[in-house]
Formats: structure tokens, sequence, C-alpha cells
């Protein structure tokens, strides 16, 4: 079984009665929950966040962020963890509003800005890479009754591919599904996922975090040195 690792800050869920009534467990219960058949799953909220040592990160093949009002308590040395162990060859994987996350916005390096709506809107989530391990199982799209809106531009660097584009009820569109390759390790951006609906209870979603998972895995792990290599090949 993978080993997964999954952050979320979890304060909505205790300051938000609409965000507590659906994910009463919190957004990391729900998905431990939706994800325990097939992984190992650790879980770490920001009150424990200190708890994401090197030595958990090493036992870690994919990392799972959801972050939002208290990105900013999250400790640099830990952003720094997690980058590190990305690109020793760590997956991971950024929800929704984890994309204003230090982590993510360390190895993007950009602002990582967009803009956006809480309208309740309908999503339309469009799987524009069929056949791409990530989509395997997913139809032409995935239909959200609502979600909070995102809309472009995302400041983001160009992905390595482009999974999903998200549409909205208000006419936005959006990246909604990225990937890159930091070094050694994998990253998928992926949209949905606000803390006021069941979006982490949707088949296709929790189908495609696990497709995801899957995809970003590697039994590689190792860090890329700096050595000083003093014999030439060839004398
Ligand atoms: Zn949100």
């Amino acid at each position: 079984m993978l080993k997964i690792t999954i952050y979320n800050e979890g304060v909505h869920e205790k300051l938000d009665h609409r965000a507590g009534e659906i994910y009463p467990k919190g957004i990391h219960g729900q998905l431990k929950s939706a994800l325990e058949d097939e992984f190992e799953i650790k879980v770490f909220t920001l009150e424990t966040v200190e708890g994401i040592t090197d030595e958990v990160l090493a036992d870690t093949d994919v990392l799972l962020w959801w972050g939002h009002i208290r990105h900013a308590q999250v400790p640099d040395e830990v952003a720094a963890r997690v980058r590190d162990a990305v690109h020793g060859g760590m997956g991971a994987i950024f929800l929704h509003s984890g994309h204003h996350s230090k982590p993510f916005k360390l190895l993007m390096g950009t602002s990582c800005n967009l803009t956006w709506r809480e309208d309740g809107d309908y999503e339309l989530v469009w799987n524009i890479k069929p056949g791409h391990p990530i989509t395997r199982g997913i139809g032409r799209f995935i239909k959200l009754d609502h979600e909070e809106t995102y809309g472009e531009p995302f400041a983001i660097p160009e992905p390595d591919e482009l999974i999903f584009i998200g549409s909205y009820e208000g006419g936005e569109v959006f990246r909604a599904g990225c990937t890159y390759r930091r070094e050694n390790g994998k990253i998928f951006y992926f949209q949905p996922g606000h803390e006021t609906y069941p979006t982490f209870y949707n088949e296709d979603v929790i189908k495609v975090i696990k497709n995801a998972i899957n995809w970003a895995y590697s039994p590689y792990r190792e860090k890329i040195g700096c050595p000083n290599v003093k014999k030439p090949l060839e004398e």
C-alpha cells in the first residue's frame, strides 16, 4: 500500500458551521475515509503541522495538502522540508486553495494568484486529457452542483500538462488540473474542494485524487546533489 500523508489546516470546519456540518471530522477526516481502503494514511492539521518532519516525509509516497486561511501560520521550515522532499522524489497533490500555500508557492516560484468568487456556481470540470493516468475512469466532464468560482489569470508557471479545465455558471474558465515535475518529484494541482460544498464526497473527485496519487508516486527517492567531480572521465 502506498503511504499517504494528508495535511489539512482544519480551521474552517471549527469556525464556520456550514463547513463543520459538511465535514464534521474535517476535510482531512473525509479524505482519510475516502482513501483508506487503498492507501495507508497519516494525517496532520495546523495544530500538529510541526510533526511533518523530514522523517515523516521520507516515509511518505505522496503528500496531499489543503489549506486556506492559515497558510501564514505554517512554519517556513515545514514548507522548505516539503519542497526538498518533492525535489527528492516525493509526490505532492495540492487541493483547491492549496494554490496559495507556502510549499506550493515555493515549488512554483510565482504568486499563484487567481480571481475568485464565492457564489455557489455550478462547475463543469472538463477532462481534456482522456487516456492520461489521472483521468482514468472519468468521462467528458465532472459536474459539481456548487463550487467556488476560480478564474484566470492564474499566476502559475506553464503546466507540464493541463489535465482539466473548469468552466463555471458565471462564464469563468480556470486551469483546474495541472501537472508539474520539480527535480525528481511529480506535482498535481486540482482545483475542486471548497470547504462549504461537499466536493470531497463526489466519487469522480475522489477517483481523480486516487489516480493522481498513483501517478505522482515514484519509487525513486534521491536528491540531486552538487558534487565536485575532480577526476575527468578521460585523462
Ligand atoms: Zn475555497
